[in-house]
């Protein structure tokens, strides 16, 4: 027989008392702006990863203004190395709106923190019951995972009549009072007892009772998404190089603020070596003759591959090669404080070593 949702809830809650997490960084004054932004780390990434972002992040910007007021490009060094930068961006857009709109507080109603950039509904139910202990679900992929797991919950969970059933089920389950230790609860038996691939199933409350472990479906359910194909994507890296042994420096210009790397720093991308080096040739300086080729780089993004030939080039930059908004030499021995994709942090790690 399966569980009734409120034995699912009284299971859970037993269960959270004595081996959840009670110790992270974000559970200590939970605000709405500290859980905010851990949920947003935490959305692709691990916690263990997380937690020293997490501490450099909220000594940097402790609230809502500090964020609201803080130039990108910080926000982006912040995050360099965390992937997905959508997420800093949309993070200091929506501490904008929440101080232009919301005198730097969030809202009390689901409806209006979801309106704000960059935070769908299980995020902004995760911020209230957190924060403030206010009855929302959430459905991160941990819950669907838990959940589908539990109650049998079958068919692709990204599909809209799917996904309709597991936040109806994620509704059921939830408490009216401790639905903040409800909330974490269910993320931690998702992440650390009900894992994707090695389900704990020997020392899980849910055990008896629970559809996949009695059905010995645990690698069926959730359903498997649709598969998309991947693509894949290919471009030549100019590494513009000047100076020489201790002062070496990379022309760096920001990308376009939305789309791959917005906002970020990174050498220029061109379509062919050709045209890499006109561009120098034009925009930079006279290439020397002998240029570099080195090992690309392979970036997977969500739905295509990315390589990257770079081309180091030595050269001595015209006059008018100035510094601005949108370009500068980015010094290997004095880095400034600006966001790099991670790919391009390391390559330039590589070349300070080399
Ligand atoms: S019994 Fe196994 S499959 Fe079911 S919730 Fe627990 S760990 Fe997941």
């Amino acid at each position: 027989m399966s569980l009734a949702p409120e034995q699912f809830t009284a299971r859970l809650l037993e269960w959270f008392a004595v081996h959840g997490r009670h110790n992270l960084p974000w559970q200590q004054n939970p605000t709405p702006y500290r859980v905010w932004v851990s949920e947003v780390m935490l959305q692709q990434t691990q916690v263990a990863t997380v937690m020293p972002y997490y501490e450099r992040f909220m000594a940097r910007f402790p609230d809502v203004g500090s964020l609201a007021a803080a130039p990108l490009d910080e926000v982006l060094h912040l995050w360099t190395g965390l992937g997905y930068y959508a997420r800093a961006r949309n993070l200091r857009a929506c501490a904008q709106v929440l101080v232009a709109h919301h005198g730097g507080e969030f809202p009390h109603s689901v409806e209006a923190v979801t309106e704000l950039p960059g935070i769908g509904r299980s995020t902004a139910g995760a911020i209230l019951a957190l924060s403030r202990g206010v009855r929302q679900p959430i459905l991160d992929g941990n819950v669907k995972r838990v959940l589908a797991r539990v109650f049998g919950i079958e068919g692709d969970p990204a599909s809209a009549a799917v996904m309709a059933t597991l936040w109806a089920q994620s509704e059921a389950c939830t408490p009216t009072l401790n639905v903040g230790a409800y909330t974490q609860a269910i993320m931690d038996l998702g992440a650390t007892v009900c894992s994707r691939s090695n389900p704990a199933c020997t020392v899980c409350p849910m055990s008896e009772g629970c559809v996949a472990a009695l059905k010995g479906r645990q690698a069926e359910l959730p359903g498997k998404k649709q598969k998309r194909l991947r693509g894949s994507r290919e471009a030549t890296l100019l590494i513009a190089e000047t100076g020489s042994n201790g002062s070496v420096a990379v022309l760096v210009e920001r990308r376009p603020p939305s789309g791959l790397w917005g906002g970020l720093w990174s050498p220029p991308q061109f379509e062919s070596e050709f045209a890499a080096l006109d561009w120098c040739r034009r925009e930079v300086g006279e290439p020397a003759n002998r240029y570099e080729k080195l090992a690309p780089i392979h970036h997977a993004f969500t739905h295509f591959d990315l390589r990257l030939n770079p081309l180091v080039v030595k050269c001595k930059p015209h006059e008018e090669v100035r510094e601005g908004d949108d370009r500068l030499w980015y010094r290997l021995g004095d880095p400034p404080r600006v966001g790099l994709p991670q790919p391009i942090m390391k390559l330039f790690e590589r070349l300070r070593g080399s």
